[in-house]
């Protein structure tokens, strides 16, 4: 884990663990490890306001994982995807890929079709979101006239993803890149609500990440300057975990009504017992978050499941087969 009590995995080197994931490389036949290849290993690590939670979500690793595998699917005609395989060690089985490792852009790709969290509070300061000037009278749950892209940086482990204008984005990527990654974002974000519709499910908003293909980073070149060179003429993949309930905000449509809250099946019932005066917590002290109560871990978990079986239609099987 963060804390380096990641699993061990016979054939693979353990190379880096994020706040939810553990990333190996498998070890070629001289025992190296391939640079070419990434085992990603979702745990059962719950985020939320930038801390990793003492208490882990059962299951949560798999639900993401599986879930962020019937999505590569269903975006497959609007850009090709990190996964090799799901040919992988027993013991992550059901919550782990094999992926192409990717030079990743250093921003995270959000956008946004409804108006809530961090976007709400910008507009009710600015009138805006990301620059783009938003009508008067939006409410907390008001569809937005069109998606917003509304970037933000990819902070190092233990800060805080800072949001950043679409030139922000232009000055960290170039600008071509920058326009390929906005209009991807919001077709993705838009063909997930379309397949979520259907499921009647509404999707407010999501967060993806992208790679290149072929950039071909040569040792000690920076990363930045290589890909604001020459990442337009690379191929843009879609990496990291995509429309899961760790990446986006998924409301029930027939309770969908602007000016409050929506109920939700994401990670928002988390940051709403933590806020609430029932945990103790305060979240501007600097404080690590208390443990999470065993039924909001249960309340959790069930919401993490229903996004899964809902959005597929198949029963959620926690190892994958
Ligand atoms: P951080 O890494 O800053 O803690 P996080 O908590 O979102 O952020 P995780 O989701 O736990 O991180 O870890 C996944 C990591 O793997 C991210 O840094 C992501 O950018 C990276 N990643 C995902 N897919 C690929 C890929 N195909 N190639 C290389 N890196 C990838
Ligand atoms: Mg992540």
């Amino acid at each position: 884990m963060a804390d380096g009590s990641h699993p061990t995995l016979p054939g693979f080197a353990h190379v880096y663990s994020g706040k939810v994931r553990d990333l190996y490389a498998p070890l070629d036949d001289a025992g190296e490890a391939r640079a070419d290849r990434l085992l990603l290993v979702a745990s059962d690590r719950m985020s939320a306001y930038d801390f990793v939670l003492d208490s882990p979500i059962p299951d949560k690793g798999a639900v993401l994982t599986q879930l962020s595998l019937w999505w590569f699917d269903q975006l497959a005609d609007l850009l090709p995807h990190h996964v090799v395989s799901t040919d992988v060690p027993d013991e992550v089985a059901g919550r782990s890929v094999l992926v192409e490792r990717l030079d990743m852009l250093p921003v995270e790709c959000v956008a946004r079709a409804y108006l809530t969290g961090g976007g709400l509070s910008e507009y009710e300061a600015t009138g805006s979101v990301s620059g783009v000037a938003l009508p008067e009278g939006l409410v907390d749950g008001s569809r937005l006239p069109e998606p917003v892209f509304t970037p933000s940086t990819k902070a190092p482990m233990g800060q805080h993803d800072e949001p950043i204008p679409f030139e922000g984005v232009v000055a960290e990527i170039g600008p071509e890149l920058a326009e390929r990654v906005r209009d991807l974002t919001i077709a993705i974000l838009a063909r997930g609500n379309d397949v979520a519709a259907e499921r009647g499910i509404l999707l407010a908003d999501t967060k993806v990440e992208f790679g290149l293909r072929g950039l071909d980073l040569a040792p000690g070149e920076d990363l930045g300057e290589a890909i604001r060179a020459r990442g337009a003429a690379c191929e843009i993949v879609l990496a990291d975990e995509v429309l899961t309930s760790d990446s986006s905000r998924f409301w029930p449509a027939d309770a969908w009504e602007p000016g409050h809250p929506q109920p939700s099946y994401d990670k928002q019932y988390v940051r709403d017992w933590l806020t609430s005066a029932a945990s103790g917590w305060d979240r501007h002290s600097g404080e690590t978050p208390p443990a999470l109560p065993d039924e909001v871990v249960a309340a959790t978990r069930d919401r993490y499941v229903e996004a899964y079986e809902r959005l597929t239609g198949t029963p959620f099987v926690p190892a994958g087969r």
